[in-house]
């Protein structure tokens, strides 16, 4: 985790330049239960971030980049903020800014991740059944709940054209999906 303590020296360093304030932040794994929820996230109480050591490992610096930045500001701005103010409001997004940190750091979403073998993985074992959009070539995965509804009454339809989909197969779940 030698990368992800080095950024939060720089980013606490380049804090106290900006604010005059002092902040030790703490690192820690992610629980079982909240892996999937986020990609990382700030725990005010424990003044830590929590991080995807999984996802961490698939990328470290995009994981860094993106994801140690955006938890840290959070910690930074209940410093200065307390926890009045809206989690990716103004106050937030000035922080960012202010550490001359990417924009898309401020962001509640990063795209940056769309393409995570971890995360299609994850996916794929909670939504295993492909369905496609023979006209526009696409896939969709459903979880078996959406399955059921629109084998009965094509409830869920293509992104693209809005028309029908058709079942291709039920994805074992320790498989890569390649076609994605
Ligand atoms: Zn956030
Ligand atoms: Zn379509």
């Amino acid at each position: 985790m030698t990368l992800i303590y080095d950024e939060l020296t720089r980013l606490n360093k380049a804090f106290k330049r900006k604010y005059n304030r002092d902040i030790k932040i703490r690192v820690e794994e992610m629980p079982a239960d909240m892996v999937g929820k986020a990609l990382g996230y700030a725990s005010y109480f424990k003044e830590a971030i929590i991080i995807d050591a999984e996802l961490y490992y698939e990328n470290k610096e995009r994981y860094v980049e993106h994801v140690v930045a955006h938890e840290a500001c959070h910690l930074y701005t209940m410093n200065l903020y307390g926890y009045g103010v809206r989690a990716h409001g103004k106050q937030f997004k000035r922080v960012v800014n202010r550490l001359q940190l990417p924009k898309s750091v401020g962001m509640a979403k990063t795209r940056e991740f769309n393409h995570s073998e971890v995360l299609m993985k994850r996916y794929a074992k909670t939504h295993p059944f492909q369905w496609e959009c023979k006209a526009c070539k696409v896939i969709l995965q459903l979880n078996t709940r959406e399955h059921k509804v629109t084998t009965l009454r094509a409830a869920y339809r293509c992104a693209e054209c809005k028309g029908p989909i058709t079942f291709i197969e039920k994805v074992n779940s320790s498989s890569t999906l390649s076609s994605l």
